[in-house]
C-alpha cells in the first residue's frame, strides 16, 4: 500500500456508474488505487469505453458489467460477475415527482426496486465474498431525503429512508467482522438526475433556470452551493480507508448544512 494508492488491490463495485455520482465515485476509487467495476443497464459502447478510459487514466483494472438494478437476479449477478467485491457502493437511483394520489404505481415500484431493494440484493451477494477475504466496505448512497422529506417525492423519500435502515441493519449484522456499512447522504449535486428536474420546475413555478437553482433547489441547502461528485467520491474513499474502521451503521451528510436546519 502506498499513500497515494490506499485502496490498491481492492475491487470496488459501483451500481449505476456510467454517469453522475456513481461515475464520480468510481473515478475517485480508481484514483485511490482500487480496481473498479462499473454498471448500468444500458450496455452501450460508450459504457465500456468509460471503463477503458478509467483503466488507462489511473492504471487500475476497470470493467463494465451490464445489469438492471430493478431486477433482483441482475443485482446478484452483477456482484458475481464482478469476480471480487471488497467495496460495494450502492448508488443506482431514479426520481419521479408527483403528489401521492397521482403517483403512478409503476413509478413507485421502479423507485423502490432500483433505489432501495437493489441494495439489499447486492449486499446479500457481496457479504459472503467479503467474509471470504476477511475485509469489506458497504457504502450506500442515500440522500438528505433519507433523513428528511419533501413533498411530491414519496417513493424517493421512502426508498432513501429504507436505505438508511438497511445500512444500520447491515452494520449490526457485520459488527464483529472486519466489514463496515455506512450511508452517504448528499444534498443537491448537479448531475443528469437533477438537470432533468429543472425544466419541469421552471414551468411549475414560472421561473428562470437560475431562479429554480437558487430559490427552489438550493433553498434548503444553506451553503447555496451544489455538492460535487468529486466530494462524494472523496467521502466514499474515506469510508473505505483504515481511518474509518470503527465507523459503521451511520450516515455522513454532504449537504451544505441542509439537515442542520
Ligand atoms: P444520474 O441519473 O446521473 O445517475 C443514476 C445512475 O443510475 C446512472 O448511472 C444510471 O445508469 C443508473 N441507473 C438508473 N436505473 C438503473 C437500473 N435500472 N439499473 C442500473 N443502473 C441504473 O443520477 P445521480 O444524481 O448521479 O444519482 C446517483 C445516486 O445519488 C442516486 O441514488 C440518487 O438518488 C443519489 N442522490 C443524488 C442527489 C443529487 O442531487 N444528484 C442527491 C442525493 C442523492
Amino acid at each position: 500500500m502506498t499513500s497515494n494508492a490506499p485502496l490498491s488491490g481492492k475491487t470496488a463495485v459501483i451500481t449505476g456508474s456510467n454517469s453522475g455520482i456513481g461515475l464520480g465515485v468510481a473515478r475517485e476509487m480508481a484514483k485511490a488505487g482500487a480496481n473498479v467495476v462499473l454498471n448500468s443497464f444500458t450496455d452501450r459502447e460508450e459504457d465500456h469505453a468509460i471503463a477503458a478510459e478509467i483503466a488507462k487514466e489511473f492504471g487500475v483494472e476497470a470493467k463494465y458489467v451490464a445489469a438492471d438494478m430493478s431486477k433482483a437476479d441482475d443485482c446478484r449477478r452483477l456482484v458475481a460477475d464482478a469476480g471480487a467485491c471488497d467495496i460495494l457502493i450502492n448508488n443506482a437511483g431514479i426520481q419521479h415527482v408527483a403528489p401521492i394520489d397521482e403517483f403512478p404505481t409503476e413509478k413507485w415500484d421502479a423507485i423502490i426496486a432500483i433505489n432501495m431493494s437493489s441494495a439489499f440484493h447486492t449486499t446479500a451477494a457481496a457479504l459472503p465474498m467479503m467474509r471470504k477475504v476477511g475485509w469489506g466496505r458497504v457504502i450506500n448512497i442515500a440522500s438528505a431525503h433519507g433523513l428528511t422529506a419533501s413533498p411530491y417525492k414519496s417513493a424517493y423519500v421512502a426508498a432513501k429512508h429504507g436505505v438508511v435502515g438497511l445500512t444500520k441493519t447491515t452494520a449490526l449484522e457485520t459488527a464483529e467482522e472486519p466489514i463496515t456499512c455506512n450511508a452517504i447522504c448528499p444534498g443537491y449535486v448537479l448531475t443528469p438526475l437533477v438537470e432533468a428536474q429543472i425544466p419541469d420546475t421552471m414551468k411549475e413555478y414560472n421561473m428562470s433556470r437560475e431562479e429554480v437553482i437558487k430559490n427552489v433547489m438550493l433553498k434548503r441547502q444553506p451553503s447555496k452551493e451544489f455538492a460535487t461528485v468529486e466530494q462524494l467520491g472523496g467521502t466514499a474513499v474515506f469510508l473505505a480507508s483504515d481511518s474509518a474502521t470503527q465507523i459503521t451503521g451511520t450516515t455522513i451528510s454532504v449537504d451544505g448544512g441542509w439537515t442542520a436546519l
